[in-house]
């Protein structure tokens, strides 16, 4: 049987969408599952911490969506009027569903692929911290909002030796796209940068040696490999490794 893989959706206020609060996933991420062998659901519009559990408790994998950007009080006390005007916020709603299912989705050691903003989230909840507005808090000379691009290699990316990100690229450096705001300032506890841009800002991150024998098997990255999966097979084998993590998971 195929693994079963929850995917978390964007979530758009009553009136944006539809006339009720709904839910919405790109294309792109459900079909870098299916190719990989596994069955992507999307998770429900819900905050319940129970019925969040009972998802994870029956998923082989999640899988966190890009997104805009991440509340900055949730990993920063003092935060500006200026500062907080940069940001276009997700709904709140969204920054507590996923919060809560990235905490059951470690307890339960469930293999977790998490892209843009939630590697960004993965962070926060972790007690990392993030550049709230990249372009002002840490100015360099990569472009990281290329949105128009969103489909193309913009930008490469320095990948650390001994990495799982090192063996799925195939070398040390991967051709990345690029459509951020905000990035990972300082890696949370557990977690090492595994890749950098060239401005030294952080592009993924997986377990460090102690947190990797306790946990399953996790990998964020701040690029939209499943934009760039149909065009270059490195992308494409993240969610390979992914979806067959899931499929091999003990349950
Ligand atoms: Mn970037």
């Amino acid at each position: 049987m195929r693994p079963l893989i929850l995917v978390s959706p964007s979530i758009a206020a009553a009136g944006v969408e539809m006339p009720d609060p709904s839910i919405s996933v790109a294309g792109a991420y459900l079909d870098g599952i299916l190719k990989a062998g596994g069955i992507p659901v999307s998770l429900p519009l819900v905050t319940e911490l129970e019925a969040i559990a009972d998802a994870v408790a029956q998923a082989d994998g999640v899988l966190l969506t890009g997104g805009e950007d991440i509340e900055p009080t949730l990993h920063r006390s003092e935060v500006s009027e200026a500062l907080r005007s940069t940001c276009f916020l997700d709904h709140p709603m969204r920054d507590a569903m996923e919060l809560a299912l990235i905490r059951e989705t470690f307890r339960r050691r469930v293999p977790m692929f998490a892209i843009c903003r939630g590697h960004q989230l993965v962070n926060v909840a972790l007690g990392g911290s993030l550049y709230i507005d990249l372009p002002s808090e840490a100015p360099g000379n990569v472009q990281h909002n290329q949105v128009a691009r969103r489909f193309e290699a913009v930008h490469p990316v320095r990948i650390e030796p001994g990495s799982l990100l090192e063996t799925l690229a195939g070398g040390s450096e991967l051709g990345v796209n690029s459509t951020h705001h905000q990035a990972v300032n300082q890696p949370a506890p557990g977690l090492r940068a595994v890749a950098r841009a060239d401005d030294g800002i952080v592009e993924a991150m997986e377990w460090d040696a102690t947190a990797a024998a306790a946990n399953g098997w996790f990998l964020s990255v701040q690029f939209h490999p499943e934009r760039l999966a149909p065009t270059l097979p490195a992308h494409a084998r993240l969610f390979s490794a992914f979806v067959d993590a899931c499929r091999a998971r003990p349950r």
